[in-house]
Order: structure tokens, then sequence, then C-alpha cells
């Protein structure tokens, strides 16, 4: 409508009293109200129904006008009218009372009702009007609150919170068992009661922290007792903010850890004994290998001695057999030395530039010596690959590897070696067809000490190989691995760095 043109109304009627006026201004409340404003007869039906209640129970005003109460009375709350209608009956308001009432789609929700009577020109009390709010959100806030408030008064850690100032403001259950203090006794008094003297400082901090709308995790302090006993705890700090966004206090979680340190404290015990022993057996390892060493020397010295000086063919086969066995337990005395040299870190090498593949046929060559029935073959497109290291070293790597493929491969007879050059490293990988290695072994296998004994029980050792090439290969910056599968075979790879 034109705002110029005369008012529709006015032009029938002549200009509004100031009765209708007020009534139109009525009727425009009601109109826009987001509250539901029903009225009914003393009967219950209904006389009026406005937008609001349109959008709050589903029925449009043609809908509801005319139909009973009971249409947004859930049937278990029905008795609920009568009372109601008993009290305005007798000219009594009902103020703020919360229900629930049912929209047309079935939905009960929770509502805040205010009837008022409605009397005529007379003063009888002739139905009521009712006000309805949807209270859905405010009791969901209400819940939630609830809900956070148990949880906060059930938690095992001290929940509390201060203002800026340090106040006290609030103290949950935990809290007052861990430090002593009543919610009466504490609330209102400075945070400071808690902290020791010369902890002090570390308040200044914290709110420091929290008034620039940072929070604090798990820092550890002592906290102190009403009775003086002091409480090491960690504490997390946040910022409490306001509706605006404002900072306007801190809130702080202690968690008592005095267990968590004497657990720490038996570990680091129990770290430092264990270390202390895993010295005093490799200085064993050490001393004894030593010891060992040196008869053995004379020994192998002598044997040689006595081969040259027998004839007798028998005794000749005797000697040779046990020249045999003196060298494996030199190999043997000789890796136990290196474990122990490794790990007070006295290993040292002679790096030189050399001809790994060289390296490599010797080793092969010396294998099929002793080893007949094996066919060791070496796959490799290259004639020389030259590279830094310790040549005796990655022999010896090369040894522990190609006698653990043979070990580990019983009724095999074929061993494969690939010499491959990359872009900036060399890889050997030496392969078998023997028993394999369970994947969830792999990770150990290079381990100190580490055997897979119940997979091989015929096989003796002392789990030292592997160890002692895996150190030999990383402390050259190469890697080694396995890839294995049980039944079928195991192929080590090592890379090497070319070098310049
Ligand atoms: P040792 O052979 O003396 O036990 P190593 O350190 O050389 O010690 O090897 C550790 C373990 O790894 C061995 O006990 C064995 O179970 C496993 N292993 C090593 N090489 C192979 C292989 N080629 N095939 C299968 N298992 C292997």
């Amino acid at each position: 409508m034109d705002k110029n043109e005369p008012n529709q109304l006015s032009l029938l009627t002549g200009p509004l009293s100031l009765a209708d006026e007020k009534l139109a201004i009525l009727a425009a409340i009601i109109a826009t109200s987001d509250d539901a404003i029903i009225s009914k007869t003393l009967e219950g039906i209904i006389t009026s129904w406005n937008p609001a209640a349109e959008r709050m129970f589903g029925y449009s005003e043609a809908e509801a006008l005319g139909r009973h109460i009971s249409l947004i009375i859930p049937p278990d709350r029905l008795s609920e009218e009568e009372l109601i209608i008993s009290s305005i009956a007798r000219g009594i308001k009902v103020d703020h009372f919360e229900t629930v009432r049912m929209a047309k789609n079935g939905h009960q929700f929770p509502i805040s009702v205010t009837i008022s009577p409605i009397t005529n020109r007379s003063g009888k009390v002739v139905g009521a009007s009712k006000i309805v709010r949807d209270i859905t959100i405010y009791q969901k806030a209400s819940e939630k609150q609830g809900m956070l408030a148990a949880i906060v008064d059930s938690s095992d850690d001290t929940i509390l919170s201060k203002t800026l100032d340090g106040i006290i403001t609030s103290w949950n259950k935990a809290a007052e068992k861990m430090f002593g203090y009543s919610e009466q006794e504490i609330i209102g008094q400075h945070i400071s009661i808690i902290i020791p003297q010369e902890r002090l400082q570390e308040e200044n901090f914290l709110i420091g922290e929290v008034s620039k709308g940072n929070k604090v995790d798990h820092f550890h302090t002592v906290r102190q007792a009403k009775d003086g006993r002091q409480v090491p705890i960690s504490l997390t700090v946040s910022p409490i903010v306001d509706d605006t966004g404002k900072i306007i206090g801190a809130s702080k979680i202690a968690r008592d850890i005095t267990e968590q340190l004497n657990i720490e404290k038996e570990k680091a015990r129990l770290f430092k004994q264990v270390k202390e022993l895993n010295d005093k057996k490799d200085e064993f390892i050490g001393l004894a290998s030593h010891e060992l060493k040196t008869p053995l020397t004379s020994i192998s010295g002598y044997l040689q001695l006595l081969s040259t000086m027998i004839t007798d063919e028998k005794a000749q086969r005797f000697v040779s057999k046990t020249r045999l066995q003196v060298k494996k337990l030199s190999a043997l005395v000789s890796d136990l030395l290196d474990v122990s040299k490794m790990e007070a870190g006295k290993l040292r090498f002679a790096v030189e530039r050399f001809d790994i593949r060289q390296v490599l046929v010797d080793v092969i060559e010396l294998f099929s010596y002793g080893n007949n029935h094996y066919q060791i073959t070496l796959e490799t497109d290259l004639a020389e690959l030259r590279i830094n290291g310790d040549p005796n070293r990655i022999e010896q790597v090369i040894n522990n590897l190609l006698t653990n493929a043979i070990r580990y491969s019983p009724g095999t007879n074929q061993i494969i070696i690939y010499l491959i050059r990359e872009v900036d490293n060399v890889k050997v990988g030496i392969r078998d067809f023997g028993v394999g290695i369970a994947s969830e072994k792999l990770e150990d296998i290079f381990s100190r000490f580490y055997r897979v004994d119940e997979a091989n029980p015929n096989i003796s050792g002392l789990g030292i190989g592997l160890y002692l090439s895996h150190e030999i290969v990383t402390r050259h910056n190469g890697k080694i691995w396995v890839e294995s599968e049980p039944g079928v075979g195991s192929t080590f790879w090592f890379t090497l760095p070319l070098g310049g």
C-alpha cells in the first residue's frame, strides 16, 4: 500500500478511535510475538491462535480454531489441563508453568506457559489466554551446564577457576581432597594460599600467558596442601573468556603426579642398574675374549708345527680337523672382541680405496674351496668397482652373510651374490634358498645376541654376526636389510657409498 494513500480502514469507518487504535496495537503485538499466544474458553475450545502458535505447533489458525486445547497436550498430561482450568475459573493466574506440549507432527517439547483468566465486562471469567514459550534451548543449556558441573564434581583432577587477580572462584571436590581446603574455606582466597613460597613467581608467568590468551599445558610443578604437604602436579591453565571474548580469569586443571614421578624414578633406577650390568657384561666379554685369544694363537701355532712333523696319515687328518675347529673358535673369539670394542667405541676402521668386486671374488673363491658342494655365483655387469672403506671390515660383512646363507640353507646348493652400481652407492645382495625368516623377526635379527633359535634348533651361533655387520655397514654410512620368506629363502642386502 502506498504510504500516501488514505488508510483503507479509516476510509470505511472514519478516523480510528483511541480504543480501536489500542486494539490494533495489541493485535500487531500478538501477530508479531515470538511466543505462542492462544486463547480458549473455559471448556478448552481454542478461540485465537497467533502466527507464533502456528510455527510452534504446526497447526494453521484455521486448523486450530474451534478445536479442543487437548490437541497440543500429550495424552499423559491431559490432567494438567483440569488443574489449570480450575485455578483460572477461580480467577488465579498460572505463572511460568513448565511442562511439555506436542506439535502436529507428534514432536514433544518443553515449554514455559503463563495462563491468565479472560473476564467479560461483568468480571466473570469466560476463558483463558496462554502465552507459551518454547524452552528447548534453555533446557538443553541447563542440561549441559548440569552435565558439566557433574563432570567437574566427579573428576579425579583438581579443577578450579580464579580471576586474573588470582582470587579463587570455584573449587571442585578433587581440589578439596588434594589440598585439604573445603570449598567454603577457599573461595574468595588468593591462589597463593596453595603455592609454595619459592614458587610464587610461577603465578606471574602463568597469569601472563593466560592474559595473552595462551593455554599452558602440562606444566610440572609443586603445590602446597593445607597441612603443608607438597604435592607434585601437572598443571594445565586456560583462559576463561566472557560473552564478549574478554579474558576474565583462568581455569586450572591439576593432576597429582606423585605416582607418576615414583614410577619414573623407579624406571630410571632400573635403567641405571641394567646399564651397569650391561657394562659389566661387556667388560667381561672383552676381558674373556682377550684372555682366550692368546692361548688360541699358541695352540694354532703349535698345531701348524705339529702338522709339518707328522707323517702318519690318520694323525695328520686329526690334526687338520683340530686346526679347523681352532680356526672356528678363533673366529668366534675375534667376533666377541669386536663386539666389546664396538660397544666401547674402540673399533677402528682403516679406510682406503679398494675394488669391492675383487673382495667378493676372493671371498667366493675361499668359500667354494671349503664348501665345494655349494655353487656360489656372482651376478654383475661390473668388471671393477672402487669404493672408499675398510676392505677387511667389508670382507668381514660379506663373510658373515655368506656363512649365514650357507648355514641357514641346509639341503640346498645354490647361492647368488649380486653386485649393482647405483647412482651414489654400491649395492650387494647375498641370496640363499634356505629356511628364510618369519616377518615378525626381521626387525630384531640385527640386534646384539639375537637368534631365531626355535626356527633353527640345530644350528648354533651367538647372534653377533648380523649385529657386527650392521654396525660396520652403518658406520660406513651404508644401509643393511633383508628380504625373506620362510621356506623360500632370504636375500641380505647392503649398500655402501661410492665415495670420492
Ligand atoms: P647367528 O647366526 O650366530 O645366530 P647372526 O647374527 O649371524 O647370528 O644371525 C642372527 C639370526 O638371524 C640367526 O640366529 C638366524 O636365525 C637369522 N639368520 C641370519 N641369516 C639368516 C639366513 N640367511 N637365513 C635365515 N635366517 C638367518
